[in-house]
Parts: structure tokens; C-alpha cells; sequence
């Protein structure tokens, strides 16, 4: 083992002083992905900043049209809300999908969004629905906010504090998962917004992290049927490809998943 400090600041201001002394440290919500990249030498911080006890975090609220689910919250929690599943109950499905009782007992919206898995169910989710990803410092528009592998728009030291979930007409979810991980091959979420915009987002394919396929979007938007997406293929040269799945694979789940994703919208 490898030494680290443990900081557990109660406060946004405090968590940022704490960066600020510690620059080589990360910030750990569940702990889910970090924990095991540190077992793997991927990660080495000096320092671990426990965001678990910082206020202002938790909750999740009803805002008008709008859902904000504090970062802190556990994938267990999301799942389970009330709140949630009156509102956007296909989001609430979607979080009781993430990897296993385990992972979902600890895990947080906040690390996953933070994060950017290539296969974050949160990331299609956040992308389709139009979130806007609220920090300690700014609210960025899911549009600007995942760039790519791994990649956010968040600046060194920038927290991710909740992210606000409009509510749409209605959204479907299909993910492919490697029956090993539980993550997405593939995973394709469908959601027609407020205003009738459709938007179409793909996890676990793509070679760049999360995408929309503006192609099945216009289709969708003509007709809001799985027939409409028939006969419509993905970039085979856009697809992830590794020993679970190559490129060819990836784009055929995707247009089949999009269809599953749409019969199953409400
Ligand atoms: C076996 C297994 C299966 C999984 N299956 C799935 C799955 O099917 N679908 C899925 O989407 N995910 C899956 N996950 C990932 C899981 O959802 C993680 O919980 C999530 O990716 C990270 O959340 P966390 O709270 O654990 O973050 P942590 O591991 O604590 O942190 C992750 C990263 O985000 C940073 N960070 C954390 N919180 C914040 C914040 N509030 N602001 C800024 N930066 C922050 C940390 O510094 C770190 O770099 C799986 C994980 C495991 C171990």
C-alpha cells in the first residue's frame, strides 16, 4: 500500500481549500470506480477528499419541470425515489440498472457524472433528457459537458454539486450488458423532451464516450415509431472495439437496441 492522506471536509468551501493544498488528490464520492483504479496503480493521489459528509449535496427535488438530484446521492437512492419515479419514472429504471446491489449501495450520480464512463447509463441518460450538470461554480449544459473517453468539461478541482433532469413527454432505455461487468455494450436512451425534441443517446459503443445519433433524432421526430429508425446504420468506424465486441457487432446492438429503446418509451 501506498500512502495517502484522508480529508473529510463538511463543507463546499472546505472541499476546495483541500484541493487547493493537495493538488495530486482526487475527490472520492462512492468510491466505485476510484477505489479499484488506486488498487490497480492506475491512480496514486496524495491525498483522498471524501465528499460524503459535504452539505448541500443530497436530496432530490421536484423543481417545476425539472428533477435535481443531489450529487451525493446513491445509485440505491435514485432508483428508489418517490420523487423520481412520479416525474421520470424511465430515469428511475434506468439508475436501478447500474452494475449490481453492491455498486448501487455505494456509487453516486456525482462520481458517475464526474467520471464519464464510456458505458455510464447516467451519461446517456443526462445527455437524452438535456441535464444541466450544476457545480460549485457554473451549470453546464449536458450538450458542452461530456468531450469525450473519460473527459468532462469540468476544470481541475471543480465539483460536481447536482444535475437537474427536465422532464420530457417520454423516454426509453435498452442497454446490452456484458454479463460479466453488468456494464453496457451498448446502451441506446430515446427521449422525446417538453418542448418535442427528440434526442438519441448511445453508451458503451461508441469510441469517444457517449454520442447522439442525429440520424435515428430526425427519423424519430417524422415518427415516433421503431419502424422509422428501420433500415437507418450507425458509422461502423465511430464503434469501440475490444475482446467483448468489435466495431461491426457494436453498430448492429446500436440500431437494435434504439429500436428496443423506442417501442419501450412512456
Ligand atoms: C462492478 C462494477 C459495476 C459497475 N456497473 C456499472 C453500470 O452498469 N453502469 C454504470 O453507469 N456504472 C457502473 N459502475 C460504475 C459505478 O456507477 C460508479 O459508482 C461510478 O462510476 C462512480 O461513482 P462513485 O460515486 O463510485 O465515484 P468515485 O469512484 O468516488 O469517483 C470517481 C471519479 O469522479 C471524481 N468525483 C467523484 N465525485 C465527484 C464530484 N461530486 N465532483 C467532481 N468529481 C467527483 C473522483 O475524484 C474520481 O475521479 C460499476 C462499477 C463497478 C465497480
Amino acid at each position: 500500500m501506498y500512502a495517502f492522506e484522508y480529508l473529510k471536509p463538511k463543507t463546499i468551501d472546505e472541499a476546495k481549500a483541500l484541493f487547493a493544498d493537495n493538488p495530486d488528490g482526487k475527490f472520492l464520492s462512492g468510491g466505485h470506480t476510484l477505489l479499484p483504479a488506486m488498487k490497480l496503480r492506475l491512480a496514486g493521489p496524495s491525498a483522498l477528499i471524501d465528499l460524503g459528509a459535504v452539505d448541500g449535496m443530497r436530496g432530490i427535488e421536484r423543481k417545476g419541470d425539472v428533477v435535481v438530484i443531489g450529487a451525493g446521492m446513491k445509485h440505491g437512492e435514485v432508483a428508489e425515489s418517490d420523487v423520481l419515479k412520479a416525474a421520470i419514472p424511465a430515469l428511475a429504471a434506468i439508475v436501478g440498472t447500474i452494475g449490481d446491489p453492491a455498486v448501487r449501495h455505494r456509487g453516486t450520480i456525482g462520481g458517475s457524472i464526474a467520471n464519464n464512463d464510456p458505458s455510464a447509463d447516467y451519461a446517456a441518460a443526462a445527455l437524452a433528457l438535456g441535464a444541466t450538470i450544476v457545480t460549485d461554480s457554473r451549470r453546464i449544459a449536458a450538450d458542452e459537458y461530456f468531450t469525450g473517453l473519460f473527459s468532462t468539461a469540468l476544470e481541475e478541482g471543480e465539483i460536481v454539486t447536482a444535475v437537474e433532469f427536465p422532464i420530457p413527454k417520454r423516454m426509453g432505455y435498452q442497454k446490452f450488458r456484458n454479463p460479466a461487468s453488468r456494464y453496457a455494450l451498448c446502451g441506446v436512451c430515446v427521449a422525446e423532451t417538453a418542448s418535442g425534441e427528440v434526442r438519441v443517446t448511445v453508451v458503451g459503443a461508441g469510441a469517444d464516450g457517449v454520442f447522439r445519433v442525429t440520424e435515428f433524432e430526425a427519423a424519430l421526430a417524422r415518427e415516433f415509431s421503431a419502424k422509422a429508425i428501420e433500415g437507418i446504420a450507425v458509422d461502423e468506424g465511430g464503434m469501440a472495439s475490444d475482446i467483448h465486441a468489435d466495431q461491426e457487432y457494436r453498430a448492429h446492438l446500436v440500431v437494435v437496441m434504439a429500436k428496443r429503446a423506442v417501442a419501450a418509451a412512456k
